[in-house]
């Protein structure tokens, strides 16, 4: 989508520090961490936000599952993350392409806020 800052970091156009990458997905480090680990999981692929996947993304969904435990294991972080999606605004979504928050390195506290 052209003008979607996730899918530009996807196209290479925009610079992020990528921390894990295949065919469907990436993984990035969020430009104003939340924790001392934060990296986003998207799909290459534009999706506005978890409620507008379809039934033909479930098998990119569950790479985007399969992503997000690989990069938790890239940053050494598999033992202990959240991984959680803001879906609409109200939620704290800013950027309308599906992602998940990869958070890592400090105690988080439940219920989150
Ligand atoms: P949301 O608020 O939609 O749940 O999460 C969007 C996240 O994207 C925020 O944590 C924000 O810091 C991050 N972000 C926004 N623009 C950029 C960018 O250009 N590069 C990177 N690496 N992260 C970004
Ligand atoms: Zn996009």
């Amino acid at each position: 989508m052209a003008d979607c800052i996730f899918c530009k970091i996807a196209a290479g156009e925009v610079n992020a520090k990528v921390v894990y990458e295949d065919a469907d997905t990436l993984a990035f480090l969020d430009l104003n961490p939340q924790a001392p680990t934060h990296a986003l999981v998207i799909p290459r692929r534009h999706i506005p936000s978890l409620t507008a996947a379809e039934d033909t993304d479930a098998e990119l969904l569950g790479k985007l599952q399969l992503a997000a435990a690989r990069t938790a294991k890239v940053l050494k972080a598999e033992s202990a993350f959240r991984l959680v999606t803001n879906n609409g605004k109200a939620a704290g979504q800013s950027v309308d392409h599906l992602h998940y928050h990869l958070l890592a390195g400090r105690k988080l506290l439940w219920p989150p806020g």
